[in-house]
């Protein structure tokens, strides 16, 4: 079978045995697309049937979560752990709780966390999970409650080499004390290295709640450095106001740049003074509030309902709010409006006609595999200094999340040019090496 056949039948055999589960479908189709020329160059992969394997998950777990609401009314949640693959380090990636998580969701992302965690270049797998269960509108104690019970089932499944899971939509520091304590309560264990993104206070790693946001900004820092430009003096819109898009907003405005909008699922918010991030976080984290508020104590700033950020004229774009949020007709209005790069905060932000819209008019993309791998990378200093019993500082910490971007910025270049024609594809770059690396240590493992 010649490479092109054996690509179609593995996402044939995708779609056949993932019913129901499009994102999925997406993710494996974006990457398999890009894996012609790496197995045109190692036959030796077609031969150990390394696609095969890489696109069916080691382990899958589905569990009930059953939780006591403040009522006293017992709800039901379902909980999941996708084990995808373990051939570079212990499954490694986020919880997310929202409620538009499935099992397909769950693949999706899990799927993505292989070939990040792979070009991040450290000791880490790929794994994702999270629940059905929406946080919104929860009390503290509801949230503590559906922690517990999560973990309760979660806990046998995981360990620090075994698997280890972190924050992701829905799910932050407060979420991560909660799973941990119900972990040491069960185990009798003080396991640091079972879960990251902890608070700094007891076992976390500084950076790691600014790193995802962080990492984005220096990927595209280096994507515009490509073309002798930066970010000082840019307008950037930023999608989403979660703690991805927090310290992207950070970042842009230490580098220069100006954040003039960003999002929530309520609507978009316009600031162009440039979004005082004092008063972001004090909306978004420590009120829950919604973008709305913003727009009520900052009277210059426009808050819509309708519409989204991309309308919002800019030179960088950087969508750090979820799946499939940025669209074809929203990249046919970033390139008319003149935008020169875009990179991906969330994961798989950009739906595939998007990023063939900006892949025709020449604007440079950054991939989440890639631009975002800046989270999971301080997951992985986290575990380091767990396994030593150490603590690094903020400048240390943040310098090494630095330096593992632009080595994969750097990666990504280096392979795009080498597998394709263009050192520019970031896509073909990010999936080729990340594949590389994961396809090596399967084969040598057997
Ligand atoms: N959820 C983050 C991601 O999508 C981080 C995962 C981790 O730190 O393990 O990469």
């Amino acid at each position: 079978m010649n490479v092109s056949a054996h690509i179609e039948s593995v996402y044939a055999e995708v779609r056949r045995r993932n019913p129901g589960e499009p994102e999925f479908h997406q993710a494996a189709a974006e990457v398999l697309e890009s894996l012609g020329p790496a197995l045109d160059r190692h036959p030796e992969y077609a031969g150990a049937g390394i696609v095969e394997r890489l696109v069916e998950p080691e382990r899958q777990l589905m569990f009930r979560v059953p939780w006591v609401d403040d009522q006293g009314t017992v709800r039901v949640n379902r909980g999941f752990r996708v084990e995808f693959n373990s051939a570079l380090g212990p499954y490694k990636g986020g919880l997310r709780f929202h409620p538009s998580v499935n099992l397909g969701i769950v693949k999706f992302l899990g799927f993505e966390q292989i070939f990040k965690n792979a070009l991040t270049g450290m000791a880490i797998g790929g794994g994702k999970g999270g629940a059905d269960f929406d946080p919104k509108g929860r009390s503290d104690g509801e949230i503590m409650r559906f922690c517990q019970s999560f973990m309760t089932e979660l806990y046998r499944h995981l360990g620090e080499h075994t698997d280890v899971p972190a924050g992701d939509i829905g799910v932050g520091a407060r979420e991560i004390g909660y799973l941990f304590g119900q972990y040491k309560r069960i185990t009798n264990r003080y396991e640091s290295g079972v879960l990251t993104g902890k608070p700094v206070a007891w076992g976390g790693s500084h950076a790691r709640t600014e790193a995802t946001g962080y990492g984005a900004v220096y990927f595209a820092q280096e994507m515009l450095a490509t073309r002798g430009e930066g970010f000082d003096g840019r307008r950037v819109v930023v999608s989403g106001s979660g703690n991805v898009a927090v310290y992207a907003v950070e970042k842009v405005h230490a580098l220069g740049g100006r954040v003039v909008a960003c999002s929530d699922s309520s609507g978009y918010l316009v600031d162009e003074n440039g979004i005082d991030l004092e008063l972001l976080k004090e909306v978004k984290e420590v009120r829950r509030a919604r973008l709305s508020a913003y727009a009520e104590a900052r009277p210059a700033a426009v808050f819509s309902a309708r519409g989204t950020v991309y309308d919002v004229r800019c030179d960088v774009a950087l969508p750090c709010a979820t799946q499939n949020e940025l669209r074809r007709e929203d990249a046919v209005a970033l390139v008319k409006n003149g935008v020169r790069a875009v990179a991906e905060g969330a994961n798989m932000p950009c739906t595939p006609e998007a990023v063939e819209v900006f892949r025709e008019a020449g604007i440079l993309f950054g991939p989440g595999k890639a631009a975002n791998a800046g989270g999971v990378a301080t997951s992985a200093l986290e575990m380091q200094q767990n396994a030593a019993r150490d603590t690094w500082s903020f400048e240390q910490t943040e310098s090494r999340l630095a330096q593992v971007m632009r080595d994969v910025h750097t990666q990504c270049r280096a392979t795009a040019e080498a597998y394709g024609t263009d050192a520019d594809d970031y896509v073909l770059g990010a999936n080729v090496s990340g594949f590389l690396r994961v396809a090596e240590a399967m084969l040598a493992q057997g």
